[in-house]
C-alpha cells in the first residue's frame, strides 16, 4: 500500500481557510480527507459543498485517496438533507462556471419544477453522428 498523500493548503484559498478553521463554515462533515458544509451563496435551501482537504483547483489534480472519500460524503450528505431530487455537480475552470478555485461538489436540491430554485440546466444535444462519436472516442480511448 502505497504511504498517504500529505494535505496541500494554499493560503489564499477561502476553502483552505474553512479547512484549516480560519474562516467559519457550517460544518456538516468532516475527517482527515473531507470536508462538507452549507453553501452561503445557496441557490437551493439546503444546498451543500463537499470539498477534499488538498488543496487542488481541478478535480483531475486531486489525488485519488481524497477523491475516493467525496461520494461517501455527499451520499451521507444528501441523506441527511433529506431532498429525494437533487443534483450533485462540480464545476471545472471558469467556462464552466468555477469561480473557486479549490475543487467542490455541490449537494443542490431540486425542490419542484415550478419555482426557480435548485440547477437549471440546458441540455444542447449537438447532433452528432455515430462516425463523429467513434472518432472521438478512439481518441480518448488512447489515451486511457
Ligand atoms: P463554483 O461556482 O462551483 O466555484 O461555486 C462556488 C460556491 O462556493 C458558490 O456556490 C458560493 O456560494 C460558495 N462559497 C463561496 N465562499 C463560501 C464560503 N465562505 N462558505 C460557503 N460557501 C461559499
Ligand atoms: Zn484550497
Amino acid at each position: 500500500m502505497s504511504a498517504s498523500t500529505p494535505t496541500k493548503h494554499l493560503a489564499s484559498c477561502i476553502f483552505c481557510k474553512i479547512i484549516a478553521g480560519e474562516i467559519p463554515s457550517f460544518t456538516l462533515l468532516s475527517n482527515d480527507k473531507v470536508h462538507a458544509f452549507m453553501d452561503i451563496g445557496p441557490i437551493a435551501k439546503n444546498h451543500a459543498l463537499v470539498i477534499p482537504k488538498y488543496h487542488a483547483p481541478r478535480f483531475t489534480d486531486t489525488p485519488d485517496e481524497y477523491a475516493a472519500e467525496i461520494l461517501p460524503a455527499a451520499k451521507k450528505v444528501a441523506k441527511a438533507i433529506g431532498c429525494d431530487e437533487y443534483n450533485i455537480l462540480q464545476n471545472n475552470g471558469r467556462n464552466a462556471h468555477q469561480v473557486v478555485d479549490h475543487v467542490h461538489f455541490h449537494i443542490i436540491p431540486k425542490e419542484s419544477d415550478s419555482d426557480d430554485s435548485g440547477l437549471g440546466i440546458g441540455w444542447p444535444t449537438q447532433g452528432l453522428s455515430m462516425d463523429q462519436i467513434k472518432e472521438e472516442y478512439e481518441k480518448v480511448k488512447s489515451r486511457m
